[in-house]
C-alpha cells in the first residue's frame, strides 16, 4: 500500500468538478483516507510549489493556486502514486491521453484540474504539508 497527495485545484472546484474527479478515484480502487477543503494563501502556495520557484510559470501558478478553494486529499492504494498520475494525464491537457482527467476537463496548461505527487519522497513531504496524523484514516 502506498499514499499520495491529490489536490482538486481551484479551477475544478469553481467549475463543479469535484464529484467527477472523486468518482474516478472510487471507480479505480483509490481510497480517500484524508480530505479537507482549503483556500491557500499565496505563501502557502509558494511553499507547496517551492521546487518550481525558478520556473517562469511559478508566480502565475501561485496566484492561481491561491485564487479560491481547493480540495486536498490523501489517497491510498496499491501503486497509487503512478496509478493516480496516469488517471490524471499529462501536465498539458493537450498531450494527455483520451479518458484522463486532464484531457477530459482541463482548459489550460496551468488550470489543469488536479495535482498528484510524483514519487514516494515528494508524496510524504506533500502529505505532511497539509495533514497531521489525526486527519488521516488508518
Ligand atoms: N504549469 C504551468 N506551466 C507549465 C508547466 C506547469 O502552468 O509550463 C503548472 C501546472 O498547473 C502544473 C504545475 O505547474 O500542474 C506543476 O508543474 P509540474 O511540472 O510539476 O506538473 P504536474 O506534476 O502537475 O503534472
Ligand atoms: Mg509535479
Amino acid at each position: 500500500m502506498e499514499r499520495t497527495l491529490s489536490i482538486i485545484k481551484p479551477d475544478a472546484v469553481g467549475r463543479g468538478l469535484m464529484g467527477d474527479v472523486i468518482k474516478r478515484l472510487e471507480s479505480n480502487e483509490i481510497h480517500i483516507i484524508g480530505m479537507k477543503m482549503l483556500h491557500m494563501t499565496r505563501s502557502q502556495a509558494e511553499g507547496f510549489y517551492a521546487v518550481h520557484r525558478e520556473r517562469p510559470f511559478f508566480s502565475s501558478l501561485c496566484d492561481f493556486m491561491s485564487s479560491g478553494p481547493a480540495l486536498v486529499m490523501v489517497l491510498e492504494g496499491e501503486d497509487v502514486i503512478k496509478r493516480y498520475r496516469s488517471l490524471m494525464g499529462a501536465t498539458n491537457y493537450k498531450d494527455a491521453k483520451e479518458g484522463t482527467i486532464r484531457r477530459d476537463f482541463a482548459t489550460d496548461i496551468e488550470k489543469n484540474v488536479v495535482h498528484g505527487s510524483d514519487a514516494p519522497e515528494t508524496a510524504a513531504v506533500e502529505i505532511n504539508y497539509f495533514f497531521n496524523s489525526f486527519e488521516i484514516m488508518t
